[in-house]
């Protein structure tokens, strides 16, 4: 299965890909992570990325495509990939068009001001990527990663002024791909509102 996760930043589209890449054994690749990951291990293309990544904006085209063509062409995206953040303009829509075939694009639909309330409460271990919420997904202790026993960090474009950001770039430049996807007969839309168990069944249901 070839699925494409659409949906303003917080739908929760990370939360429900790393659940669904287990029913269907296929590898969650999400542009954030493999940014933020070459950030972390300080790469050249993590330089090249951390403010970018820090004020919200998006990264250039040709910088993402080239990294998500490379990834798509590793083994275990053969029988099938989930694409969480990808794409996010048109270009990279038609880049990706070139690469791969698609079976549907899950359009995850929340409204904003529930975006706001859970991005400003996220919480994640910097070392492994897992998230929390402060109030809907709390760790067991508070503060501290579940697993590693890490400090949990709120994310720099989690904080306001850049969340501010992220809603805006998400209007202009990948909303219209709702249209654009709705147009070839692929889009799947999923409310984002309950809880990640509930939204996981319907995107199950929803892909038969
Ligand atoms: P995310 O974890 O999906 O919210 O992505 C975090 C940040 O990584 C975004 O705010 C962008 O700066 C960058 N990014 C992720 N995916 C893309 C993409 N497809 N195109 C451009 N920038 C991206």
């Amino acid at each position: 299965m070839r699925l494409v996760f659409l949906g303003p930043p917080g739908a929760g589209k990370g939360t429900i890909a790393a659940k669904a890449k287990e029913v269907f054994s296929i590898p969650h690749i999400s542009t954030g992570d493999l940014f933020r990951e070459n950030i972390r291990k300080e790469t050249e293309l993590g330089l090249r990325v951390k403010s970018i990544l820090a004020s919200g904006d998006l990264v250039p085209d040709e910088v993402t495509i080239a990294m998500v063509d490379q990834r798509l062409r590793e083994d275990d995206a053969i029988k099938g990939f989930i694409l969480d953040g990808f794409p996010r303009t048109i270009a990279q829509a038609d880049a990706l068009a070139d690469m791969s075939g698609l079976d549907r694009v899950v359009n995850f639909v929340l409204d904003k001001e529930a975006i706001v309330r859970r991005l400003s409460g996220r919480r994640v271990c910097k070392s492994t990527g897992r998230t929390y919420h402060i109030l809907y997904n709390p760790p067991k202790v508070d503060g501290i990663d579940d697993e590693t026993g890490e400090p949990l960090i709120q994310r720099d474009d989690d904080k306001e002024e850049a969340i501010r950001n992220r809603l805006d770039v998400y209007e202009a430049s990948t909303a219209p791909l709702i249209a654009y996807y709705r147009e070839k007969g692929l889009l799947v839309d999923i409310d984002a509102s309950p809880s990640p168990d509930e939204v996981l069944k319907a995107l199950v249901e929803a892909l038969g």
